[in-house]
């Protein structure tokens, strides 16, 4: 233990002495851009950073954000927090090294909304007169307004980064609306940091849109290319003008398994841009998998591209075609530091990798850089001051991983620094011998499930009958997805519990009392099923793995989510294993008071998953299946308990379905598999819900039934009911189901009559006695004042539609 101590101690102060952005942050009045500027050109290596984390070490983005929508601050207040980061950002890459150094990473919200408000592409509900968009419009279409909900958000990529849907069609007018490309260019250069400014590819934008409400499901967004083309044409020539001699142009779609089409507006886009990029490096940065062949080939041979960015962490196949055909004379850019995940670098593995890609491109012309953004990583371990040693040693947020990208550069560069790599190479020696990862019996537990298949014996309408007879419950039955409002006074309670300022008395007392207010204010709205509404959980997943063995958390390792909210991944780092029961207690309590029956709440194991950093020494499936069998004993115990219904979200399934189809098949097989091995065992009579956000769920649908759950709630009320369009179209499904009839993202109350059309709309593709009636997710970012009257009007327009059914009959 003492011996990896020292050697963090090693990294540790290596990383603290070369990034200190409070101090910087303190004294930016008195700029230090000549010793930016000197620092810059004297130490950058062949270095590029894809992204960045914009909400900072402790998330100063996200509470300037949140006083700014709440209008205790304003807009100046945001903007200087927003500017103080980005500066400390910049400056913090200067001191690592970093040559090329990104610029428009940073966000107000999300990135994709940023291309849309450069590109003036705002739906005509949120009244933008024209102009240069600010905040108002901006936030509007990210968050709705009293008048107007938010745009669609949706999953960017495979990770839980969430973006803003682009909506197009034939009759948008494109102009250029917002000069935040070129703004955050120059504000760069005037603290001395000549940046690459960072685009979102115009292909990939497009491909990222859907068809505007009103525009023909077959309409082609691709055909939009060369409206949009204009508007990139003059923020090139701009960011040109401004001295830029770099552009990155993010493609991550072409990771994707793409159409002939659509490969071909690739090289449409990029030969129409050409003229205009002449005198510019431009760089293509791909990231999330490997870029298929074809892709692989059109783009190389792109005019006027000078860099390819690849992802060799998760496109570790890349690397055969860069050796098979990369053009002589172009710029790799080499991802080989993982922006997905919090794990140190294999030093010496990524150097022998990026030797070889060398002796390919050529010595100048190799740029060491990270996998993706580091957007989707923990931002700086140095603020994880109790965080166990040994394990500590093990990891790199990204402000480490800026410290690697250029430890790689320098021994490219024949400048290894020994002491670095082999401390490195001590604290990997260390993790894979040590103890606390491996659990012998946990692992044959989980091995003798893989070939043989776990599900309930009794089929779901048999099961649903015995449910009836037994939970006694009306038609459209009402419910929530778990939690209720986290106030302020909840949270100061979590927290002096944990800091150890109130007794456990006094916190049993506290959440309680929290329980019954919810539980009464359920009955007072005359709700079917209740909740107990999670006052003593900060997050979904955090909860359960702080009470089973194998994880590690941090203080504060925030991941964006997306705008200003964030997660904090637990990082599983060892085998998985329930010590006691998780959730019994409090469901036991809140089930004592009310006769009406009380759902369980219990995260998922793919979800559980997907929300974490997942360790890299074994196959995922196999880290799956450990926590499956950990949930199963927390299902059967709650049933002991007298739980009649229990809820297994599953919210980050469909996140993890590999970019690439040929991958999908086996992922799904587990993932489903995992689910099932959860409730494979218990009575007929216990009703199991899960729940799942976000409905792009059409092309995996069938899966989602396979999980063979009694009760399915699904997002739907953001997506235009993309949802109910795959049962329209035939899918047969046997069990219940919740489509979400409002959404919770948006303050906004709907209006009784909103939501009985709604669930009009859902009766004419399903059985009256298979659908349920739930808001979209857990109330948890809401407000009481938000809460009551909406879920009021649920219940209302559920009775509603109750009465119409029956006095047919
Ligand atoms: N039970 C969880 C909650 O209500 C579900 C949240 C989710 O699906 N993201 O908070
Ligand atoms: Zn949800």
């Amino acid at each position: 233990m003492r011996k990896f101590a020292v050697m963090f101690s090693a990294l540790s102060s290596l990383s603290l002495s070369i990034y200190s952005p409070l101090s910087f942050r303190h004294s930016s009045n008195a700029r230090p851009a000549t010793f930016l500027r000197f620092n810059f050109c004297f130490r950058a290596m062949a270095s590029h950073v894809v992204g960045y984390p914009r909400m900072g070490p402790k998330r100063e983005l996200k509470f300037a954000l949140e006083s700014f929508w709440d209008g205790k601050s304003g807009s100046e207040d945001l903007e200087k927090v927003a500017a103080d980061l980005r500066a400390s950002i910049w400056k913090q890459m200067v001191d690592a090294g970093i040559k090329y150094i990104p610029s428009n990473t940073f966000s107000y919200y999300d990135q994709v909304l940023d291309a849309t408000t450069m590109l003036g592409a705002v739906p005509p509900r949120y009244g933008w007169k024209g102009g240069e968009i600010g905040f108002d419009v901006y936030f509007s279409m990210a968050r709705g307004n009293s008048a107007v909900p938010a745009m669609e958000m949706t999953k960017w990529f495979d990770t839980n980064y969430h973006y803003i849907v682009p909506e197009l069609g034939p009759d948008v007018k494109f102009s250029y609306a917002s000069h935040k490309a070129v703004n955050e260019y120059k504000e760069a250069k005037s603290l001395g940091v000549d940046t690459i400014p960072v685009l979102i590819g115009p292909v990939s934008y497009l491909l990222l849109s859907k068809p505007a409400k009103g525009v023909e499901k077959t309409f082609s967004l691709l055909n939009l290319i060369d409206s949009v083309l204009p508007v990139y044409k003059e923020v090139v020539a701009e960011l040109k003008a401004a001295g830029a001699s770099w552009i990155q142009f993010d493609e991550p779609s072409l990771v994707l398994d793409l159409s002939s089409d659509q490969l071909q507006a690739f090289s449409h886009a990029y030969s129409q841009l050409e003229s205009s990029v002449t005198g510019l490096n431009v760089l293509i940065e791909t990231y999330f998998a490997d870029v298929p062949a074809e892709a692989f080939k059109m783009m190389t041979t792109l005019k006027g591209v000078t860099a390819f960015g690849f992802d060799l962490v998760r496109g570790s196949k890349t690397v055969d075609l860069i050796k098979d055909r990369f053009p002589s004379g172009k710029y790799l850019f080499a991802g080989v530091v993982d922006g997905r995940n919090i794990w140190a670098n294999d030093l010496a593995t990524s150097l022998s990798i990026l030797q070889g890609l060398e002796n390919i491109v050529g010595k100048d012309k190799l740029v060491v850089s990270t996998s993706c953004s580091l957007l989707h990583t923990a931002v700086d371990l140095v603020n994880e001051t109790s965080m166990d040693e040994e394990i500590k040693s093990w990891l790199a947020f990204a402000a480490q991983k800026l410290i690697e990208v250029n430890a790689l550069a320098k021994a490219l560069k024949g400048q290894k620094d020994e002491a670095f790599f082999s401390a490195n190479a001590a604290a990997h020696a260390s993790r894979k011998s040590s103890p606390r990862v491996i659990n012998e019996d946990v692992q044959k537990a989980a091995a003798a499930l893989r070939g043989t298949d776990h599900r309930r014996a009794t089929g779901a309408s048999a099961r649903l009958e015995s449910q009836k007879r037994k939970l006694n419950l009306p038609l459209l039955p009402t419910t929530t997805l778990g939690s209720f409002p986290q106030t302020l006074e909840i949270r100061k309670i979590r927290r002096e519990y944990k800091a150890n300022k109130i007794s456990e008395e006094e916190y049993v007392k506290a959440i309680t009392e929290e329980i019954n207010k919810v539980v009464k204010l359920q009955e007072e709205l005359d709700i079917d099923v209740l909740v107990h509404g999670e006052p003593e959980r900060n997050d979904m997943v955090e909860y359960f793995g702080e009470q089973l063995s194998g994880f590690a958390f941090t203080a504060n390792g925030w991941v964006q989510s997306y705008g200003s909210r964030c997660v904090k991944p637990p990082i599983i780092y060892g085998d998985v294993s329930r010590p006691k029961p998780m959730t019994v207690f409090w469901s036991s309590v809140a089930q004592s008071m009310t006769k009406r029956p009380m759902k369980g709440m219990l995260t998922g194991p793919v979800t559980i998953l997907n929300w974490s950093f997942v360790r890299d020494d074994q196959p995922r499936f196999e880290t799956c299946y450990q926590i499956a069998l950990a949930i199963k004993d927390e299902v059967e115990d709650l049933e002991k308990a007298g739980i009649g219904a229990i809820q297994i979200d599953e919210a980050a399934l469909r996140e993890g379905l590999p970019l690439r189809k040929s991958e999908q098949a086996f992922y799904l097989d587990w993932a489903v598999h995992s689910f099932r091995i959860t409730n494979c065992g218990v009575q007929d009579t216990t009703q199991i819900h899960t729940h799942m956000c976000y409905s792009n769920f059409n092309d995996i649908i069938h899966s989602i039934i396979d999980m063979d759950a009694d009760v399915i709630s699904i997002e739907n009320s953001r997506s235009d009911q993309k949802l109910l369009s795959v049962f329209q179209e035939g899918v047969r499904y046997g069990a219940c189901i919740g489509p979400g009839v409002y959404d919770i993202h948006s303050p906004r109350i709907p209006s009784t009559d909103e939501i009985a059309e709604k669930i009009n709309k859902m009766l004419t593709v399903f059985a009256t006695n298979i659908l349920w009636v739930n808001p979209d997710c857990g109330l948890k970012t809401r407000k009481y004042t938000e809460v009551k009257p909406a879920l009021s009007n649920m219940v209302a327009a559920a009775k509603l539609l109750r009465a119409q059914l029956t006095s047919y009959k």
